[in-house]
């Protein structure tokens, strides 16, 4: 790397660094924010098979944040590598995992790079919530979330573990059953959305039915 390449990459690096920050931290008005509890939950396409993702996960939890091939994973999903959060589309939700009766810790910082971020992604703060910065006006499935993450789900299989031997696969929003392919839901803000594969007896006693956004600055 040239001397000259090399300065620029640093203050690439320096100007990205604050912007990279949970926002969470920032004082920007939250002008996506509005109550979506009661709004009923939107469906989109499956995403289909993720086995030729670069990078995707087909293993037991727990799953690191993923990130030696993002960069090639968003280009094959067709997301941006952004140099800066999105600000369009700002919405957050709280993600639960539960497999085989055990809750599955979400990594911090799934979807960011050393100089870029997807528009879907955790931050360290509560590594649990997906923050959905987009600067365009797009909506995004929890499927596309997976798939940043390069973390293998469908209507079948999360990492590993698939439905069948008693095994099944369930997802509520805001408390409610939503079933079909986990990969359809779209993200609108302030779901708290939980996915659990296992069986009938490991499925989660209480469901979350909603999250305090507010007590995380969101
Ligand atoms: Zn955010």
């Amino acid at each position: 790397m040239s001397p000259r390449l090399r300065t620029a990459v640093a203050l690439a690096i320096i100007l990205l660094a604050p912007s990279l920050a949970s926002c969470g931290d920032s004082d920007e008005p939250a002008t996506q924010t509005s109550p979506a509890s009661s709004a009923e939950v939107q469906l989109t396409t499956a995403f289909g098979s993720m086995d030729k993702l670069p990078g995707v996960l087909r293993s037991p939890p727990p799953w690191s944040a993923n990130r030696e091939q993002l960069q090639a994973r968003l280009r094959a999903i067709g997301l941006p590598a952004l140099t800066a959060e999105g600000q369009v589309v700002h919405i957050h939700q709280h993600l639960d995992v539960f497999v085989d009766g055990e809750q599955v810790e979400i990594p911090a910082n799934i979807g960011i790079g050393r100089v870029f971020i997807s528009p879907l992604h955790t931050h360290e703060d509560v590594p649990s919530i997906i923050h959905v910065e987009s600067p365009t006006e797009t909506s995004f499935s929890l499927g596309q979330f997976f798939a940043v993450w390069g973390v293998r789900l469908d209507a079948r299989c999360i990492g590993s573990t698939c439905i069948g031997d008693g095994r099944q696969l369930r997802m509520w929003v805001d408390g409610k059953a939503v079933s079909g392919d986990p990969t359809r839901l779209v993200l609108a803000e302030h779901q708290q959305i939980v996915l659990a594969y296992g069986t009938s007896a490991q499925m989660p006693e209480d469901v979350p039915s909603s999250y305090d956004f507010e007590a995380a600055g969101l």
